[in-house]
């Protein structure tokens, strides 16, 4: 598990890559989570994959944030 330790340019501009098609979802590598902050209520939500943070965070934003709307 030495190579996780040095981590390469590519897989620098690989997460980035992934960071820009998240729009604004981030990856947690220590938690493994991935995180959103919504923009806004300021609120963090978690999800275990992506495709789950973004499913979470259209129900917040529908249901939570902008219910009603
Ligand atoms: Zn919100």
């Amino acid at each position: 598990m030495l190579k996780s330790l040095e981590i390469p340019d590519p897989f620098q501009t690989f997460v980035a890559k992934k960071y820009a098609n998240a729009k604004g979802a981030v990856y947690d590598f220590f938690s493994g989570e991935w995180s959103y902050t919504c923009m806004s209520c300021n609120e963090d939500l978690f999800g275990p994959s992506r495709k789950i943070l973004t499913k979470i965070r259209l129900y917040h934003s529908r249901n939570e944030c902008l219910g009603g709307y």
